[in-house]
């Protein structure tokens, strides 16, 4: 109670949320009376936000995804909790086969025992950090000349015979490949086939080839205007006449969806506001995309697997390659975004929140159990102070434990 509920499509002033059994029982204007023995919260007028859903992340609190150990995954998962993600998808990156079946089946272990959505339910249950909603195969099948900050050795095109074994693993739900690739149009059907967000991702391909990749399924790009093509990089590869790029065939096409990593430090804000014009709050996510560094002292850090990923140097704000000529993945949390979000764009709050709630769980699926505050959805909240500070996170209902959401802890 007393809070500003934000729903998908407006702000809910002085109203109330009650919650039961882990579920959002109801939504709307104070009741003259309370359920007997409830347990009331008094949100003392901050923002009662639903949990923030990550697509896009590779690591946070020193562990990266593709370490592939039970560790890593609960850390990383641990970490982004405090910063109000209730729900992620563990992102893989380019490596070995085997780094990628290890980081599998140590996401399965996790969810199997903690942080998994029937477990979180249970009431009193120790709250492990966000649940894993599925893992979004992002690595290997990346464009040669694309491999941004991800190991290039690790990088390769794809085939059933590599990526029918992580599908029928049932844990894909989200699926990247550059659409220009050979074999690519079989992956991407042979993904919708798995029911996974189908996109291209770093990847210089041209308007004719991401046709063949929507006619095959395709319906999203990975961080807009990083590791895509343009028309000047397309003008290197093709010639002349110059080529339409991803850019224009994801702003043309209005089935196309996107994201942004909104750290501040990889895209401008007039270029954040005018991903937000173009596409809207229903077609564009916020993304951490944030590597290992999350919450972390500067230095420097490995891209991926811990023995072998590529270095890069964490400078306090955000990952940078280490011949210092490109960005490496963030090293913010969604709570970072949607202020950035919020000062680039002046949006109305809810559209803000959509872009981390309700957009991504409808993009993959999962908005009949979360990604608003509806009745019926899990009891998944974070409280957001005047300044979109994550000041109180519960999943199922169960709230993270108070230690955890220490100001001097929080980095922002
Ligand atoms: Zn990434």
């Amino acid at each position: 109670m007393n809070g500003r509920i934000v729903l998908s499509d407006s702000v809910l002033d002085s109203s109330i949320l009650i919650v039961d059994r882990g579920l959002i029982e109801y939504v709307g204007p104070t009741l003259d009376r309370l359920p007997p023995n409830a347990l009331v919260i008094d949100a003392a007028g901050c923002w009662i936000a639903p949990g923030f859903i990550d697509i896009h992340v590779h690591g946070g609190g020193g562990a990266d995804f593709m370490d592939g150990t039970v560790l890593a995954v609960r850390t990383a998962l641990h970490t982004h909790a405090r910063h109000g993600t209730t729900t992620l998808f563990p992102t893989t990156t380019t490596g070995s086969m085997h780094q990628i079946d290890s980081m599998l089946s140590a996401v399965r272990d996790v969810r199997t025992n903690l942080g998994s959505i029937p477990e979180s339910r249970i009431a009193g249950s120790q709250i492990a950090g966000s649940r894993i909603a599925g893992v979004h195969l992002y690595g290997p099948f990346f464009a040669p000349d694309k491999v941004g900050c991800h190991r290039q050795d690790g990088r390769r095109d794809p085939t059933p015979a590599e990526y029918d074994r992580y599908f029928e693993s049932e844990l894909i739900h989200i699926a990247t490949c550059a659409a220009e690739l050979e074999g690519a149009a079989h992956f991407y059907r042979t993904a919708r086939e798995h029911g996974c967000l189908v996109t291209c991702g770093h990847s210089n391909a041209t308007w004719a080839e991401m046709q063949i990749a929507f006619e095959a399924g395709m319906r999203h790009v990975d961080h807009f205007w990083c590791a895509m093509s343009s028309v000047s990089s397309l003008r290197s590869r093709c010639g002349t006449p110059m080529q339409a790029s991803m850019e224009q065939y994801v702003l043309a096409n209005e089935s196309m969806s996107t994201e942004v990593i909104a750290d501040g430090c990889h895209l401008s804000d007039e270029l954040l506001a005018f991903a937000f014009k173009m596409k809207g709050s229903k077609r564009l996510c916020l993304v951490s995309d944030s590597s290992r560094a999350l919450d972390m002292p500067k230095g420097r850090y490995r891209f991926g697997n811990e023995h072998d990923g590529e270095w890069f140097v964490y400078d306090g704000q955000v990952g940078r390659t280490m011949d210092g000529t490109g960005l490496a993945s963030s090293a913010s949390g969604l709570d970072h975004m949607i202020q950035i979000m919020l000062r680039a764009t002046g949006a109305p709050i809810h559209e803000i929140i959509r872009m981390v709630s309700l957009t991504p769980a409808e993009l993959t699926g999962i908005a009949d159990c979360c990604g608003s505050l509806d009745a019926g959805k899990q009891a998944d909240l974070v409280l957001l102070d005047s300044r979109l500070m994550p000041r109180r996170v519960f999943i199922g209902g169960v709230e993270l434990e108070g230690q955890l959401m220490r100001d001097d802890n929080i980095k922002n």
